[in-house]
């Protein structure tokens, strides 16, 4: 909240003059006092005692939006958005938690209930003594032993959806309480060793007409079966090699619907817009191919772990008999931003025109393994390329999976290649 808002709002709360509040809140915050403590401070001077003195100890009401992770306790007003129920581990027990979003006029705020205070989408409560702590870098609430939680008749207009209802291309990691419809487009069974030992989970892929995520189901349900349509009420979002993924638990609610369609395409998106979103599954991008990196052409892989080796060292398995591999990392440019577009060995045997066995005979009769790199960015730079894949943005930067490759057919320079080869033949 503006320090101009929050002047008109005590001044008409206290019945006093706008300019005068503004003069001492500007003089307040100039000596670095938090807002929320100069409010309170000038509620004191004007002599508001209703709201200062408050309930015995519970702190003054709060806007969502004047929260910051040095809050300390806060009671707020708000209306609950999401809810989502989740099992985890801690201090080496399973506990249930509730965690989803809370908003107010001012502003929306993620939570994370330790006690189940029956929440549900839509409510109207009052936190009192919620604790604020930082979690990547933005203020979340916590709702805890020492919470208060009081519903409230009078629901409060909040300018956010209500609910968790969303479309995959809206999913972000991090997101609670969601609902989707999907079409199960992939499962595969598989074991892996849990926290709880040995367990059972589903892993494949969802789709939408929207777009398709990856997803796990930790608690496998029998309705999710290949080609299946299904709605899930209530899986949270994490970040699974840089994209969303969707987790299917033992609270969701899964149920069989009617055929959902689905988008086989994938999403057009400017290079920009794609590393701004923080990653996308299945995007297809379009720009020139402005430089071939180092590590590209013949690589060689540690056999353990698949790691890129040198001088037949993996950082994680010492001295190894490496095999050899093929690849290109290329900086991919659309006029908006760059994005290292990486290409397996099939796609890369495909650019350089060869086989793995061609490209180690190529570099053997030269004596040169850089030849093969050499031949590939011949073939790749300055050019136009459309790829497909899965975006990841960490913090080693923007690399995109290509799952498909191709020249743009209406690049200039292609088809004046083309034009040249007709008129020389
Ligand atoms: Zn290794």
């Amino acid at each position: 909240m503006s320090l101009d808002d929050a002047a008109e709002e005590l001044a008409s709360t206290l019945g006093v003059d706008k300019t005068e509040v503004k003069a001492d809140l500007e003089k307040l915050v100039s000596y670095s006092v938090p807002m929320d403590e100069a409010k309170q401070s000038l509620r004191r001077k004007y002599g508001d005692a209703g709201s200062s003195s408050g309930q015995s100890g519970s702190p003054p009401k709060t806007e969502i939006d004047d929260i910051t992770p040095e809050s300390g306790n806060v009671s707020v007003t708000a209306r609950v958005l999401t809810v989502g129920k989740r099992s985890i581990r801690y201090e080496g027990e399973n506990q249930i938690i509730f965690e989803g979003e809370l908003a107010d006029e001012s502003g929306r705020i993620s939570y994370t209930a330790w006690n189940d205070f029956s929440l549900s989408p839509g409510d109207t409560i009052t936190a009192g003594n919620a604790g604020v702590r930082e979690w990547d870098g933005e203020p979340e609430l916590n709702l805890g032993g020492s919470t208060t939680v009081t519903m409230q008749e009078e629901p409060l207009s909040v300018p956010y959806e209500i609910g968790g209802e969303r479309d995959l291309i809206d999913l972000e990691p991090g997101d609670r309480g969601r609902t989707v419809d999907a079409k199960v487009l992939e499962v595969e069974r598989r074991t892996i060793n849990g926290r709880d030992g040995e367990t059972e989970i589903l892993s494949g892929e969802i789709g939408d007409e929207t777009t398709r995520l990856p997803f796990t189901d930790w608690d496998p349900h029998s309705e999710i079966a290949a080609g299946a349509s299904v709605r899930l009420a209530d899986v949270y979002v994490d970040e699974f090699r840089g994209v969303p993924s969707v987790n299917v638990t033992e609270f969701t609610a899964v149920e069989s619907i009617g055929d959902v369609e689905v988008n086989e395409s994938a999403t057009e998106m400017t290079v920009r817009a794609a590393v701004e979103s923080g990653g996308v599954y299945d995007v297809l991008l379009t720009g020139s191919v402005i430089e071939v990196r180092d590590g590209s052409g013949l690589i060689q892989r540690c056999p353990e772990c698949g790691r890129v080796v040198q001088n037949d060292q993996c950082r994680t398995h010492g001295q190894v008999d490496p095999e050899d591999d093929m690849r290109v990392k290329a900086i991919l440019d659309d006029g908006t931003e760059t994005v290292t577009v990486i290409l397996g060995s099939d796609l890369t045997a495909r650019v350089y025109g060869g086989s793995l066995e061609d490209a180690l005979d190529h570099a053997r009769d030269a004596m040169d393994r850089g030849v093969v790199a050499e031949r590939i960015a011949d073939a790749l730079e300055g050019r136009e390329f459309s790829v497909r894949g899965a975006l990841s943005v960490d913090e080693y930067g923007a690399n995109l999976n290509a799952t498909a490759f191709d020249e743009r057919a209406d690049d200039p320079k292609a088809l004046a290649t083309a034009f040249l080869s007709e008129v020389d033949a």
